[in-house]
């Protein structure tokens, strides 16, 4: 079973009078442990299918499966990562990673291993005790992603999470993401506007268009050339 699965999907924010659909037949499979880069430019509802994926947003029109299933639940087992900074600037980087465990009740020697695990993970053993504002943006955006894989989710995604960084910077995380991602069977979509850092780092590449309601509004290219 694909852990995702769109079936000719349609989504209609709810709003009165006319209603501009957001994305139209998108049709779209994500087998366990790929790494799918949705690419695209702005508007054109990369967003908007990360929505559907979590959960948050119901289709209008379609079929919609994560793990074989048509929930009507938030999907359990999501992480996201946004580019917008959500740290806890009260908290050490250990005490932001471990959040998410302390809010699922985990026992606080148990979050604390597993917080340290994650903190070397992403390359921040040396941090557990500093606080975000002594961190650089790369770092921040590392302590973000370590706080959603302590979880294991099965099933990461990610917004554009390297937007706000510099564009040095930005290229040193996508080997960092690649490097850490690599060889483990997490299934992640990635969305971007950049096709470059799309090609780099997808096992398969999903170019959007830019109008909803075009005929091939997705196209979903395998095996690309290296
Ligand atoms: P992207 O992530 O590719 O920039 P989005 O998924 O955010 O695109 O948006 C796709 C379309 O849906 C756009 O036309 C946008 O204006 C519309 N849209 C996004 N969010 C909302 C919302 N909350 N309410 C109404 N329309 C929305
Ligand atoms: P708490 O969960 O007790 O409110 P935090 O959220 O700040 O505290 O910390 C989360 C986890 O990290 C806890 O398991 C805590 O034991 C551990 N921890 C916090 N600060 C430190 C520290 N300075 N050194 C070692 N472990 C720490």
């Amino acid at each position: 079973v694909p852990v995702v699965e769109f079936d000719d999907v349609t989504v209609c924010y709810p709003g009165k009078g006319t209603v501009r659909p957001a994305v139209v037949n998108i049709n779209l499979t994500v087998s366990k442990g790929r790494f799918v880069c949705v690419v695209g430019p702005s508007g054109c509802g990369k967003s908007t299918l990360l929505h559907v994926c979590s959960g948050l947003l119901k289709v209008t029109d379609g079929a919609f499966r994560y793990q074989g299933k048509e929930w009507s639940k938030l999907h359990p087992g999501i992480g996201y990562v946004t580019q917008r900074e959500t740290l806890l600037p009260w908290k050490t980087v250990l005490g932001n990673i471990a959040l998410p465990l302390k809010i699922n009740g985990m026992p606080r020697a148990e979050r604390r291993d597993r917080a340290t695990d994650m903190a070397g993970s992403v390359g921040l053993g040396d941090w557990l005790n500093a606080y975000p504002r002594e961190l650089s943006g790369g770092m921040r955006q590392r302590v973000q992603l370590a706080r959603t894989l302590v979880t294991e989710p099965a099933l990461l995604l990610m917004d554009e999470p390297f937007g706000a960084l510099d564009a040095v910077l930005r290229v040193r995380m996508q080997e960092f993401l690649k490097s850490r991602i690599e060889g483990t069977d997490l299934t992640t979509i990635f969305v971007t506007h950049d096709l470059s850092e799309a090609l780099t780092l997808g096992d398969e590449v999903v170019a959007m268009a830019g109008a909803p309601g075009s005929i091939d509004q997705i196209d979903q290219l395998e095996d690309l050339p290296r």
